[in-house]
């Protein structure tokens, strides 16, 4: 029976994992989405979508599926996941490694801040560039700047009260993002550290533009928990342990 690989998804890195794992016969490879996106591109390998029902739901999951190991690559900001996929694992016995993608490479003229709830008082233009996403809209319902809200999906709930949403999603490029900046007239950029390739154009843009930048910072990372930063270095993990057990792994 293939050994059974639990992928916790929603990135990038998540798809090319799934991708790797379903082209060896000798795994099953799961994919774990949230449901937050209404139409997922489609991935390698089987894929489940929802919550797990909290820690004990996921332990559950694991132990009645007999799944071998869990690769945590969920987004850096998706900390609840994290968190749960720590416990359950832990609880099962279950190896488990985080794959955390490097964030942006610093710029000391980017204002940095440690919420998205700090990020209304941070903002120093009048037309402001949002890319956190559509969850956390609310946090901009009272600001009198006009917001042009780039999501995959369309917002729900509060939201600020000038705003045009852009339905769209990555991979960006320069050229594009700085036409979008330029057509907005953008003054200030708001994005999370998410990091990754797909969506970094949008700061070498703001540069080149002179557009301010409000980055909101990751949460931290969780202590003890073993950490990978690329998917090659995950599948690394995983191989390791087809040769007698999964290595540890040293948090960065
Ligand atoms: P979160 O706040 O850390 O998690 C909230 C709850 O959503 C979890 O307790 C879990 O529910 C469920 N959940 C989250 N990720 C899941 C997954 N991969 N599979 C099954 N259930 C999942 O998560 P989030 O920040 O809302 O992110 C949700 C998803 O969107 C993740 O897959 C993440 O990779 C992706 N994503 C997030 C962001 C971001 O900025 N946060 C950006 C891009 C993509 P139960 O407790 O019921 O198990």
């Amino acid at each position: 029976m293939p050994t059974l690989i639990l992928v916790l998804g929603g990135t990038t890195e998540a798809r090319l994992l799934a991708g790797e794992l379903a082209a060896d016969p000798a795994l099953r490879v799961v994919t774990s989405l949230a449901g937050r996106v209404r139409a997922p591109a489609p991935l390698p390998g089987e894929v489940r979508i929802g919550g797990f029902g909290g820690v004990d739901g996921l332990a559950a999951w694991l132990r009645t599926n007999e799944v071998a190991a869990v690769i945590d690559a969920t987004h850096p900001f998706a900390a609840q996941m994290t968190a749960h996929a720590v416990a359950a694992a832990t609880a099962v016995g279950v190896p488990l490694v985080r794959l955390d993608r490097p964030g942006f490479t610093p710029d000391a003229a980017w204002t940095v801040v440690d919420s998205l709830a700090a990020v209304p008082t941070a903002l120093t233009g009048d037309r402001v560039f949002l890319t956190t996403g559509r969850s956390g809209l609310a946090t901009f319902a009272d600001c009198p700047q006009w917001f042009l809200v780039r999501a995959v999906d369309p917002p729900e709930g509060p939201a600020p009260q000038r705003m045009q949403v852009l339905l769209d999603r990555g991979p960006f490029t320069v050229d594009g993002e700085r036409a979008l900046l330029r057509e907005h007239t953008i003054d200030v950029l708001v994005t999370k550290d998410s990091g990754g390739s797909a969506t970094e154009a949008k700061l070498a843009a703001a540069r080149a533009e002179g557009v301010a930048v409000v980055v909101v910072a990751r949460p931290g990372l969780l202590a003890g928990v073993a950490t990978v930063a690329t998917v090659a270095e995950a599948l690394r993990w995983l191989r390791g342990s087809q040769q007698g057990g999964f290595p540890p792994v040293s948090p960065e």
